[in-house]
């Protein structure tokens, strides 16, 4: 059965990482956010402390877990901390060393040497192409076998701290004919020959990460660090197999960005109610609805979308715990939190006025920094096409 309760290891951690939010995040929120690109290195003390806790706590299901087996494990341990840490500040979370999404990736399809190898690296991953965005089907960037190399040719942008990464997940194709099946990633150690940061974004949020175009020309990487199989599946009658490995990457990244959503939001909400003392508005939940004023009611009905957007990430969470498939709750954990999380966050600078919007508190950073995790590793719309996909049990061709 089903089961959300957060346990007391988890509650233990989640206080833990709100003291380390609270006093190692947040003095250093505006500071890199003025300070665009410009490596936050006070946050590896951070990702020290993090990485500590990490190793001290244990309770990750390893191997086929019993029959009606109920745990709350490593992946709602890694959500729970990101509420924290993403409450203190998420463009300082996203630029530290160990956030990046590749790393992701390679925990959930790398072999035990690759995991070994590279798990505790810091790397970026590598999806969006000049022409190619939503579409990651249609990806250009190419990948040759030649000898016991793969070459690598082709230009990434926006790769989330592209630049200050030691390692980069790559998606390419092996043959572009033969569409989504023969999409594969890759490990790229950074200063490879061939691998060039060309270019750094600037942002309206998230300054305290880079954000970066790399290009690959002639890249050559060891024909090993292919993440998955280089077979290119194919179905009984021989059709080409949609994505696959890949792709299951995305059920691991998204409940953690949905996470973040949840993060900030929390921090809008809590840094909104503050302000609003500090006015003279005591916001008081436990009023009949008709005696609430309308400052109440709508940060009550915030507060109830906030706990829904949180309730969904623990949902897919435990279901990666439990080892259920988990696609379709992994994007609408992520839809639902990270829509919340704009809507909450720009509401709470409307409800504070000019408190909310001036540079004077965090608040207009909460709402600009929320942005982007309506966008990257999937938009809303995108996310709410696999729910749909899922649930009508339609395939990416029968519903586009
Ligand atoms: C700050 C930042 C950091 C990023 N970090 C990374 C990173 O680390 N790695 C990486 O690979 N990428 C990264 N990205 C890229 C991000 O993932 C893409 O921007 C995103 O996938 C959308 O692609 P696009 O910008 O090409 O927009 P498009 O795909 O062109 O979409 C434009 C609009 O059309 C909508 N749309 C597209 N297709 C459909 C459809 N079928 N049905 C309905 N609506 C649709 C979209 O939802 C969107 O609203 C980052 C982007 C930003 C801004």
């Amino acid at each position: 059965m089903i089961n959300l309760e957060i346990s007391q290891r988890h509650e233990e951690t989640f206080t833990q990482v709100m003291m380390l939010a609270e006093h190692m995040m947040r003095p250093y929120s505006r500071k890199y956010d003025k300070a665009e690109h410009t490596y936050p290195a006070e946050m590896e003390e951070v990702n020290k402390l993090i990485s500590a806790g990490r190793t001290s706590a244990t309770g990750k299901p390893k191997g086929s877990l019993p029959e009606g087996s109920v745990v709350n494990g490593g992946n709602m341990g890694s959500v729970i901390g990101l509420f924290g840490l993403c409450w203190g500040d998420v463009g300082l979370f996203l630029g530290m060393p160990g956030s990046g999404l590749g790393n992701a990736a390679i925990t959930a399809v790398g072999t035990p040497e690759q995991i070994k190898k590279y798990g505790g690296r810091y790397a970026a991953m590598c999806i969006t192409e000049p022409s190619t965005g939503s579409d990651s089907a249609n990806i250009s960037t190419t990948a040759v076998l030649d000898g016991d190399d793969w070459v690598l040719n082709g230009e990434k942008i926006y790769v989330t701290d592209g630049d200050r990464c030691d390692t980069l997940v790559v998606w390419a194709t092996l043959d572009k004919s033969l569409g989504k099946a023969a999409i594969k990633s890759f490990i790229v150690e950074k200063g490879t020959p061939g691998c060039e940061v060309t270019r750094l974004e600037h942002k309206m949020g998230i300054r305290a990460s880079d954000t970066a175009a790399i290009s690959f020309s002639d890249c050559r990487i060891p024909k090993e660090n292919i993440l998955g199989s280089a077979d290119i599946a194919t179905d009984a009658e021989g059709r080409k197999k949609a994505f696959g490995g890949v792709m299951q990457t995305f059920d691991n990244t998204r409940p953690p960005v949905a996470a973040m959503a949840v993060g900030v939001a929390r921090a809008a909400l809590d840094m909104a109610r503050d302000l609003l003392r500090e006015e003279g508005i005591e916001v008081c939940f436990d009023k009949k609805p008709t005696n609430s004023g309308a400052i109440e009611a709508e940060l009550a009905q915030l507060e109830a979308e906030w706990q829904a957007g949180r309730l969904l990430v623990l949902k897919a969470a435990w279901m990666a715990d439990n080892k259920m498939p988990n696609s379709k709750e992994a994007s609408m954990c992520k839809a639902k939190a990270a829509r919340v999380g704009n809507h909450i966050t720009l509401r709470c600078v409307a409800l504070c006025q000019s408190l909310g919007y001036s540079e004077q508190h965090l608040l207009e950073k909460f709402a600009r920094d929320s942005k982007i995790i309506d966008i990257f590793e999937g938009t809303q719309q995108i996310q709410q096409l696999i729910v749909a996909r899922r649930l009508l049990e339609k395939s990416s061709s029968e519903l586009k």
